[in-house]
């Protein structure tokens, strides 16, 4: 039994996926280009069930770009916390109609947990990472049990904890197996930009102006030109992720360059 076929069979017999499947497809995977290998494993089904993750954020596109010319039918699942910027709320549906998305998934938090415990809208204020878990972490698992992988527009320039992190790994935020697909991981600041340019990609629209790093609106404050463009982020708390991948997964961006969102 050849490498596809074995993965394949651990799919449609096995829990998801184990560590040794993700180190398989590591290996089967390496040296391959990105779109290549987003097209054979999408076509060929070899993680299963898959949806895109995505923030909408300044650098979002390109994950979305390249799995539009796949298979446009993934689902894309977006957190409606109810906290965002009308522009990039207006940017989520400018980049669906362009790249032709045909399964948005606005993923809203429980109303009864919203009402019980952030009912005057305000915990992002005095409790952030409570008001990160209700309206993103736990929505997102909840939609993520319907599916057998993820994929994640994390870049390996983006935090230290980063660097090392390879294209597939299995989810350790629950114990579904669930597999995390990170095909962007080795791509670096200027091969981004590059594709952006090469594709003509819309940018998010307030990246120009001084928001190089965007999330919802109330954690999400200008920076100046030459200053880390993840200090505008939940700016004067000790955090700076909202919690959607494992602890330990992640940490401080370094040398993030304009326009590079540290989150998601
Ligand atoms: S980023 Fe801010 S407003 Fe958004 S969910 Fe987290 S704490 Fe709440």
């Amino acid at each position: 039994m050849n490498e596809l076929a074995r993965i394949r069979d651990r799919i449609d017999t096995g829990p998801r996926f184990a560590e040794a499947d993700a180190v398989r497809l590591n290996r089967l995977f390496r040296g391959t280009d990105t779109l290549e290998m987003l097209e054979t494993v999408l076509k060929e089904r070899m993680a299963g069930d898959v949806a895109v993750v995505s923030s909408f954020g300044a650098e979002s596109a390109v994950l979305l770009h390249l799995v539009s010319r796949v298979d446009p039918t993934v689902p894309v699942l977006f957190l409606e916390t109810g906290k965002h910027f009308s522009e990039t709320l207006a940017y989520r549906d400018q980049l669906v109609e362009r790249l032709g998305l045909k399964d948005l998934r606005n993923l809203a938090p429980n109303a009864e947990e919203l009402t019980k415990k952030d009912e005057s809208g305000l915990r992002w204020s005095y409790d952030p990472d409570g008001c990160c878990e209700i309206r993103k972490v736990k929505p997102l698992a909840k939609a993520l049990l319907g599916f057998d992988a993820s994929i994640t527009g994390r870049k390996a320039f983006q935090a230290s904890t980063r660097a090392t992190l390879p294209r597939f790994e299995i989810d350790t935020t629950d114990e579904q197996g669930r597999l995390k697909i990170n095909p962007l991981i080795d791509w670096s600041p200027e091969r981004l930009a590059a594709y952006i340019a090469e594709h003509d990609l819309p940018p998010h629209p307030l990246v120009a102006e001084g928001y190089p790093s965007i999330g919802c609106m109330p954690c999400t404050s200008k920076v100046a030109p030459g200053e880390d463009p993840r200090s505008g982020r939940w700016k004067g708390w000790d955090k700076t992720e909202c919690g959607i991948h494992a602890p330990g997964q992640e940490g401080p961006a370094s040398e993030l360059p304009p326009g590079f969102d540290p989150v998601f």
